[in-house]
């Protein structure tokens, strides 16, 4: 594997019930991008993120992140990932600083700054609040905490601007960025927006029916459909 590539797969298949959600995606995630995922309702965007980071034994097919071999090597990569897929699940009677205490704690790291990421994500007034008393928002907030307290190399962040209000949007957008252009992380992102990845991604991947079809720089479409993406898919 080239050591630029964070994430690797081939031919990576996942199949439910006989029915093909995923079918022979081959992809390559180069360190240090912010690679954007699009997708209509149902397309796989959510499957692949689950195969991506472990969460899910591919049918068929590999992926590699880190060089290593996610279902055979996973507890070796587990901390070098940071993931918010689907509705986060928290201790709902603990606070945010718990919560992430215990995360830490179950990824094997002592030295998160939990105080710097809760004003980081705009949580720092909560206190002994309990995570039951935080609004949509609130939690999909501590979720991207959650998400980058321990330091990840791969950070898979499936539809995290969900519940979001625009002013949340843009600071969460500027942190995401700020991580991969100044810590060197690598972030796979999805939305169902499409200024929100032209905003942010350095390539987009567009998945239909379980197939990555297109894949592009945000450059490239910047040089050649000077509006943007939309211009880009309306050819
Ligand atoms: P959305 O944007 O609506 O979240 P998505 O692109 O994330 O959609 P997935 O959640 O990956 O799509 O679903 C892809 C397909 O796989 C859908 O047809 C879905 O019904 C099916 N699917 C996902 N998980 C399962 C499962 N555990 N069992 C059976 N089918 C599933």
């Amino acid at each position: 594997m080239n050591n630029t590539l964070i994430v690797e797969t081939k031919n990576l298949t996942k199949t439910f019930t006989g029915k093909e959600v995923i079918k022979c995606c081959n992809m390559s995630v180069e360190k240090g991008i912010i690679y954007g995922f699009l997708g209509a309702n149902g397309a796989g965007k959510t499957t692949i993120f689950k195969l991506l980071s472990g969460l899910l034994k591919p049918t068929m097919g590999k992926v590699q992140v880190l060089g290593m071999d996610i279902v055979s090597e996973h507890s070796s990569i587990l901390s070098e990932i940071g993931t918010l897929i689907e509705t986060p699940i928290f201790y709902e009677h603990l606070s945010a600083t718990e919560n992430l205490k215990i995360h830490l704690a179950y990824m094997g790291k002592e030295d998160g700054d939990i105080a710097d990421i809760l004003s980081k994500v705009g949580l720092n007034d909560t206190g002994v609040q309990p995570v039951s008393t935080f609004s949509l928002g609130m939690r999909q907030r501590l979720a991207i905490a959650r998400a980058i307290i321990h330091k990840p190399k791969l950070l898979v962040l499936d539809e995290p601007i969900n519940g979001l209000d625009p002013m949340g949007i843009r600071e969460m957008r500027d942190l995401f960025i700020k991580l991969v252009k100044t810590q060197g992380m690598t972030l796979l992102i999805s939305s169902h927006i499409l200024t929100e990845i032209e905003h942010i991604a350095d390539t987009i991947g567009v998945i239909v029916n379980g197939t990555i079809v297109r894949e592009v720089s945000m450059a490239k479409v910047k040089a050649e459909y000077p509006s943007g993406l939309e211009d880009y898919f309306m050819d």
